[in-house]
């Protein structure tokens, strides 16, 4: 999560991103996914980067850390914010609920399924508490 136009760390820098800030919940301050951080400005990011709560600390996307990923693939563009759990066996699509559906835009559906069908791999898409995790078929899941 950013600082005011500062890399948080490798292949990427979050430069004026901060989607995660909206996004991702934050269970210190208590902050539900979905809505704007209050501590969140678009002028100045972050405004307590020091004293930031450890789920921020230790949160990057896998946009910010996977050079692979170009810049179609930064959040801002995309209109989700890509994560893994499970040493990366699960890969989260945490979309805005304002823009539910960017996901099906190409290259993301096709890339993104096809991540899907790797043995071992999970995909799951979340707009709110409610995603599907893609397969043949979809399956619908909750967030819990
Ligand atoms: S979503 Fe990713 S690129 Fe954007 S601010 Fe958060 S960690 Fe940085
Ligand atoms: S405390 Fe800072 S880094 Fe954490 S969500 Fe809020 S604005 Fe983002």
């Amino acid at each position: 999560m950013r600082e005011d136009g500062a890399p948080n760390l490798p292949a990427n820098s979050c430069g004026d991103c901060g989607l995660c800030c909206k996004l991702m919940g934050v269970t210190a301050l208590q902050k539900p996914t979905g809505k704007w951080c209050r501590r969140f400005s678009k002028a100045g990011g972050c405004a307590i980067y020091d004293e930031r709560p450890d789920d921020c600390r230790v949160f990057n996307c896998l946009w910010l850390l996977t050079e692979a990923l170009d810049e179609g693939w930064k959040p801002t563009t995309a209109g989700f914010v890509l994560h893994s759990e499970r040493d990366g066996a699960r890969l989260i699509v945490e979309c805005d609920a304002a823009r539910p559906h960017d996901w099906r835009r190409e290259p993301y559906e096709t890339t993104l399924r096809r991540w899907a069908a790797a043995p071992g791999q999970e995909v799951l898409v979340f707009a709110g508490s409610r995603g599907v995790r893609l397969g043949d078929p979809d399956a619908l899941v909750r967030r819990v």
